[in-house]
């Protein structure tokens, strides 16, 4: 059984990059915690669909909206779609992100802007634009003691450096300090905000990490619990964050990791 059941029940929750990996996850998690759900995604309809259809299996009620994050315009026009279709957002999960990786030497100055347009423009546009309608709406007590929650889905690699990824982890290290500096300046309002920092999950964007048994071997040096974590793992935390029982928690960043944060190379000694 679920262990939230019912606790975001009458709540209205916008989930970024929803149509596969921890995205879909969080989705469905928040479905079952009661939470009506808007799907966002971009390219194809067809896996947003598909969680659209299982939300609704579900019990919950949802929506997918088609938008690029790193666009102002979509984004605004996602949360008043979002608003005339729900009556409001109480829970923000801005979970898209990519990579495009290469050498600091090799990247291309498209490869940067993109990665920071997407991870980090994109987590701001969103926070905006629900902070706007949790300060507009208020704190609703039938509903939830707080006026509204983001949930940024981040990554150890905030503060883990990465080479050959220094787009992805700068985008991941500004996240984390727009997340704190978002909860220091709108927790008088009983807005909450927290970080999830996944460490190897099983979802598309590492298959190459997952996909044999020589890659899986390769990675677990890095993970002291020694497995790769599922996607419905994150969806728990978001779905606890997101409730009341959370309710003391803004501007912390949520390790999930198999222990990846632990310096695993002195496992042995050092
Ligand atoms: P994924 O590729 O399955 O999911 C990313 C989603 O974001 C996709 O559905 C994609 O279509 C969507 N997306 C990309 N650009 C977008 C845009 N401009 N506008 C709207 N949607 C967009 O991979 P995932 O692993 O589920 O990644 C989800 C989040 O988790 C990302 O922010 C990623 O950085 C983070 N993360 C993942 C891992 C991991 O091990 N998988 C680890 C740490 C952090």
């Amino acid at each position: 059984m679920f262990p939230f059941r019912g606790l975001l029940g009458g709540q209205k929750a916008l989930v970024t990059g929803a149509s596969s990996g921890i995205g879909r996850a969080v989705a469905l998690a928040l479905a079952e915690a009661g939470a009506d759900v808007v799907v966002n995604f971009i390219g194809s309809s067809e896996a947003a669909d598909e969680v659209v259809s299982a939300i609704q299996t579900i019990g919950s009620k949802a929506i997918p909206i088609l938008a690029d994050v790193s666009q102002e315009a979509q984004v605004q026009t996602m949360f008043k779609r979002a608003i005339e279709e729900f009556g409001t957002v109480d829970i923000l999960v801005n979970n898209a992100g990519i990579q495009s990786n290469a050498p600091v030497d090799g990247m291309t100055i498209g490869q940067w802007n993109s990665v920071i347009a997407t991870n980090l423009t994109g987590q701001f546009l969103c926070a905006r634009e629900a902070i706007r309608e949790f300060k507009r709406r208020g704190v609703v007590s039938t509903v939830s003691v707080s006026a509204g929650k983001i949930i940024c889905i981040s990554s150890v690699h905030e503060a883990i450096p990465w080479a050959g990824h220094v787009n992805y982890a700068a985008s991941k290290g500004g996240v984390m300090l727009l997340m704190k500096s978002i909860a220091q300046e709108v927790a008088a309002l009983k807005i909450r905000v927290n970080s999830i920092c996944p460490g190897a999950i099983r979802t598309p964007m590492n298959e190459s990490a997952w996909e044999n048994r020589e890659a899986y071997n390769a990675l677990m040096p890095l993970i002291p619990y020694k497995r790769i974590g599922e996607p419905e793992e994150i969806g728990r935390l978001a779905a606890f964050l997101a409730s009341d029982y959370a309710d003391y928690i803004t501007g912390t960043s949520v390790y999930v990791d198999g222990g990846m944060m632990l310096y695993p190379g002195f496992e042995s000694g050092g």
